[in-house]
């Protein structure tokens, strides 16, 4: 409304800006594509960067500047219906606390065990959002898979839409 072309010096770059390299899809289309890849041929993905790279094709159908990245990509399929994600972990030693969930960003809550002197103890960590948890020695994600199914109820608890 206010951009008309009055032919007026303003102070903006005389230069276009560099044509933007890729562009984001909209939550609902990431998905799409995701689910298409899934219920197509092979139904199941074993790295979060596999199903990625199946999926980038799918969008670039819709607009060839698309593109998703994979923590981005997984967030979503967190609260997809009809995609499990399957998490394997390897254990290391702690090193600064956790300050959120590695798998999807959402807040962790003390897991507290009561010892026989009735002192409240912590034992580790567990996901308000998703099924994450970890005791004291931390567990890390190191590999994500994507298979057709649904979730359980203990993968995620509080979906998005
Ligand atoms: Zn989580």
């Amino acid at each position: 409304m206010s951009e008309k072309d009055g032919g007026e010096a303003r102070a903006e770059p005389r230069e276009t800006p560099p044509a933007p390299r890729y562009r984001r899809p909209g939550d609902e289309v990431v998905r799409e594509a995701a689910r298409r890849v899934l219920r197509g041929g092979h139904r199941a993905y074993a790295s979060q960067e596999e199903l990625r790279r199946a999926v980038i094709p799918i969008l670039r159908r819709e607009d060839a500047l698309y593109s998703v990245g994979g923590r981005r990509l997984r967030r979503l399929l967190l609260a997809t219906r009809g995609v499990k994600i399957v998490v394997r972990y390897r254990e290391v030693p702690s090193q600064r606390p956790l300050t959120e969930c590695p798998v999807c960003d959402g807040e962790l809550a003390p897991i507290r065990n009561q010892t026989l002197f009735g002192e409240r103890v912590v034992l580790g960590f567990r996901c308000t959002r998703c099924s994450y948890w970890t005791h004291l020695k931390r567990r890390v994600p190191v590999r994500y898979s994507f298979v057709v199914g649904s979730r359980s109820a203990r993968t995620i608890r509080s979906a998005d839409p």
